[in-house]
C-alpha cells in the first residue's frame, strides 16, 4: 500500500523531526478519502477517521477494494439512467487535472443514537499527483454544509418574507443608532413619516420622525421609546402619523434595543405595520354600525327585525311602546301575525311576497294593533338583510296623529261644505228683499234710506262671495267636483272677465289693458270656473295695486299651449310668500292688504281649477314693483 507524501523541500531536517504525514492525513478533522486513478476500478488507497465516522465505514476493511464496491453509487440518477456523477467526476478529475466539486448531496446519516438525521454534503475531488506529476490518484474530500444550508436556507425564507411584505408596502424596517441619534429607514418608512426615501436611507435624527406622529399619540410613543432604551424592555406602540400626502395613517411599530458587543455601541432596530387599511375597515364599519345603533334607537322611527316566518327577533323601545310591549314579552316571544290588525292580514302578505321576490318592500300602509287591542296605524317599508335571507328588518312610522289630523280635516270640510250651504239660502233671500227695496217696490225711498239699502246690499254681495268661495273649496277638498267643458276662444273668456270688473276697475280709476298673439286660439276648458280664474287673478291685480295703475293681460301661443299673463304695477309679494299664496285662507300682509277685503281663498280655487284642466300657473312677483301670475292651458283639440 503506498503512503501519500509530501516532499518539504527541507533536507536539512532529520527523518525523527518530519511530521508523519499518513498520521496527520488519518487525524485530519475533514473527511477524506483517496482512490488510485485506475478507471474503471478505483481502488481506495486510503480514508481517514473521519470520512470512516461519516460513511460508517472501516479503513481497515475498505482500504484495497474497489470504492464503488465498498460505497455503491446508490443515487437516484444512477439507479434510473445507469449513469453516475462521481464517476464522471473522478474522470473529469484526471481529465483535466483539476478539483471538480460535485452538485450538493443529500446523504441522511445515522447518529449516536442510531436515529437517521438529515445531512447535506458538498464533495470535492482533488487530483493526487505521482512524482512524475501525473494524476494517479482522486482525493475525495467531503464537507458536511447541513448546517450553512439550513441556516442559508431559513435566511432565505426569511428574506422572501420580509421581501414579500415590503412589496406590498406593508411593512417597513428601521434602525437607530441611540448615542448618535440617526434612523435609518427604508422607503415605505419615509412614505407613512412624510419624509423622502432618500433622506431616510441617509438617516435623519429621530425627532424629525417622532414629529410626524400625530400630536395626540406624540409623548406616548416618545416614552417607550425612552423606556426601551432605558430598561431595554421591547417596543411597541400603536399610533397614528402624517404620510407625505398629509393622510392619516395608522401603524403598529415594534423594536429591541442591541448592543454591539464589540464596540458598545447602542442601536434600536424594529420594523412598522402599516394599519391604515385595516383601520379604516374598522373605522367605517364601527361607523355603519353607530348609525344603525343611533337609527334603531331613534324615537322617531319604530324598527324591528324579523324573520322569513314572522318571529320578532329584535325591535327598538319606540317600536315596543307604539304598540304597547315591553322588552319581556318580545323575549318572551312575539310573532307578526300578533301585531297584525286583521284589516291589514293582505297588507302583511303582499309585504312577505314582495320581501321574497324584490328583497324590500315601498312604503305601504299597515294597521298594527297594540296589546290592549286599538289599532296603531304605520307606514312600514322593510328590507332583506343582505348577509341573513332569511331575516328582514322593518322601519315603521307612527301614522296615527296624521290619521287623526286627516279625520279632523275632514270634518271641517264637511261643516264648512254644510254651513256655508245653510248660510247660502239665507244670505240670498236677503239679496232678494234688499234688491226689491231698491228698485222702488216697497215705495220710493229717501236719500238716506236710499244710501242704507246700498250699503245693505253690498255687504249681502260680499258675504255671498264669501259663502260661494267657501261652497267651491268644500266642493274641490270633496272631490266632489265635474267640469263641464266646452270649447272657447281667449277672447271669449277675456271678455267676460272684464265686463264683469269694468265696476271695479272704474272705481279705482285702473285701465285693464288685454294683447297678445293668443286671442283666437281656443282652449276645452269650463267656462264658469275659466271665469272665476281670471276674474280673481284681475281683481286681485286690482286690489292690490294703487289707483291710476294699468293691468295687463297678454296672450301668447305657446307650443303646446296658451298662456295667459295677469300683470300689475302694484304692492307685490315677498320671494318668501310667493310659496305660500296658494294655500287655503292665506292672505299677505302688506300695506294694502289691511285694506282691502278677503277670503284667503282665491288663489287656492284658481290653483285647483287650472290643475283640473290639466294647466299651470306661476307667479313672479317683486316687492314694491308688482306682480304677475301666468297660466298655461291646453289647446281645444
Ligand atoms: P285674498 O282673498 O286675500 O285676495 P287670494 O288667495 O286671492 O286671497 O290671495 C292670497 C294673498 O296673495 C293675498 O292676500 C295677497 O296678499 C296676495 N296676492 C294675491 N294676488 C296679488 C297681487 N296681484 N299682488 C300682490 N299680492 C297679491
Amino acid at each position: 500500500m503506498e503512503h501519500v507524501v509530501a516532499s518539504t523541500g527541507k533536507e536539512s531536517l532529520q527523518p525523527a523531526d518530519m511530521m508523519d504525514f499518513h498520521q496527520l492525513f488519518l487525524t485530519l478533522p475533514g473527511a477524506y478519502i483517496v482512490m488510485a486513478a485506475n478507471d474503471p476500478v478505483f481502488t481506495i488507497v486510503a480514508e481517514n477517521q473521519a470520512h470512516a465516522d461519516i460513511a460508517l465505514a472501516d479503513p481497515a476493511t475498505s482500504v484495497g477494494k474497489p470504492v464503488f464496491d465498498v460505497f455503491p453509487d446508490n443515487s437516484e440518477k444512477y439507479r434510473t439512467t445507469g449513469e453516475s456523477d462521481l464517476l464522471n467526476s473522478f474522470r473529469k478529475v484526471i481529465r483535466t487535472g483539476k478539483p471538480d466539486t460535485m452538485p450538493l448531496l443529500n446523504y441522511d446519516v445515522k447518529d449516536a443514537q442510531g436515529k437517521f438525521v438529515e445531512k447535506w454534503w458538498r464533495v470535492t475531488h482533488y487530483p493526487g499527483r505521482n512524482t512524475h506529476g501525473k494524476v494517479a490518484y482522486v482525493i475525495q474530500a467531503t464537507e458536511d454544509i447541513t448546517k450553512e444550508r439550513v441556516t442559508a436556507k431559513k435566511f432565505e425564507m426569511a428574506r422572501v418574507q420580509l421581501d414579500s411584505a415590503l412589496d406590498v408596502g406593508l411593512v417597513s424596517t428601521w434602525y437607530w443608532e441611540i448615542d448618535s441619534d440617526i434612523v435609518i429607514g427604508d422607503r415605505i418608512l419615509a412614505r407613512s413619516f412624510g419624509v423622502s426615501a432618500e433622506s431616510a436611507a441617509n438617516g435623519l435624527p429621530l425627532g424629525i420622525f417622532i414629529k410626524a406622529i400625530h400630536p395626540d399619540d406624540r409623548d406616548r410613543v416618545t416614552a417607550a421609546i425612552q423606556d426601551c432604551v432605558k430598561t431595554g424592555v421591547e417596543y411597541e406602540q400603536e399610533y397614528r402619523t402624517i404620510d407625505v400626502s398629509g393622510k392619516q395613517r395608522w401603524v403598529i411599530a415594534r423594536g429591541r434595543r442591541q448592543e454591539d458587543a464589540d464596540s458598545g455601541m447602542r442601536y434600536m432596530l424594529g420594523i412598522i405595520i402599516d394599519l391604515t387599511d385595516r383601520r379604516e375597515a374598522e373605522e367605517k364599519f364601527r361607523h355603519s354600525n353607530n348609525m344603525f345603533n343611533a337609527l334603531f334607537q331613534s324615537s322617531v322611527l319604530s324598527v324591528a327585525v324579523a324573520d322569513m316566518d314572522g318571529r320578532i327577533i329584535q325591535a327598538n323601545k319606540s317600536f315596543l311602546k307604539s304598540l304597547g310591549y315591553t322588552t319581556r314579552d318580545l323575549r318572551r316571544g312575539l310573532t307578526s301575525r300578533q301585531i297584525t290588525a286583521p284589516q291589514s292580514v293582505e297588507v302583511t302578505t303582499q309585504i312577505y311576497n314582495a320581501l321574497r321576490n324584490d328583497g324590500q318592500t315601498e312604503s305601504m300602509e299597515k294597521t298594527y294593533i297594540r296589546k290592549d287591542g286599538s289599532p296603531a296605524p304605520m307606514l312600514v317599508s322593510a328590507v332583506r338583510l343582505p348577509d341573513n335571507e332569511n331575516q328582514f328588518i322593518a322601519v315603521m312610522f307612527d301614522i296615527s296623529e296624521n290619521k287623526k289630523l286627516e279625520a279632523i280635516n275632514q270634518a271641517k270640510d264637511e261643516f264648512i261644505g254644510m254651513a256655508s250651504h245653510q248660510l247660502r239660502t239665507p244670505a240670498t233671500v236677503v239679496k232678494q228683499y234688499v234688491s226689491m227695496l231698491q228698485t222702488g217696490f216697497a215705495g220710493d225711498l229717501n236719500k238716506l234710506q236710499k244710501e242704507f239699502v246700498d250699503k245693505a246690499y253690498d255687504s249681502n254681495e260680499r258675504q255671498l262671495h264669501i259663502v260661494n268661495e267657501l261652497l267651491k273649496t268644500a266642493q274641490l277638498d270633496a272631490n266632489n267636483y265635474v267640469l263641464t267643458k266646452r270649447r272657447k276662444t281667449v277672447a271669449k273668456i277675456l271678455d267676460r272677465a272684464s265686463n264683469e270688473m269694468l265696476e271695479l276697475l272704474r272705481s279705482k280709476r285702473q285701465k285693464l289693458v288685454i294683447k297678445g298673439t293668443a286671442l283666437h286660439s281656443k282652449v276645452y276648458v269650463d267656462a264658469t270656473e275659466i271665469n272665476l280664474v281670471m276674474v280673481n287673478l284681475i281683481e286681485n291685480a286690482s286690489k292690490y295695486s294703487d289707483e291710476g295703475t294699468n293691468i295687463t293681460v297678454t296672450c301668447t301661443k305657446l307650443s303646446k299651449r296658451v298662456e295667459i299673463a295677469v300683470s300689475d304695477k302694484g304692492v307685490g309679494i315677498a320671494q318668501d310668500d310667493i310659496g305660500r299664496i296658494f294655500g287655503k285662507f292665506t292672505r299677505i300682509d302688506s300695506k294694502i292688504s289691511d285694506t282691502v277685503r278677503g277670503s284667503g281663498l282665491g288663489l287656492y280655487l284658481v290653483d285647483k281649477i287650472i290643475k283640473a284642466h290639466a294647466g299651470d300657473i306661476t307667479v313672479k312677483s317683486t316687492a314694491g314693483k308688482g306682480s304677475t301670475f301666468t297660466i298655461r292651458l291646453p289647446y281645444a283639440h
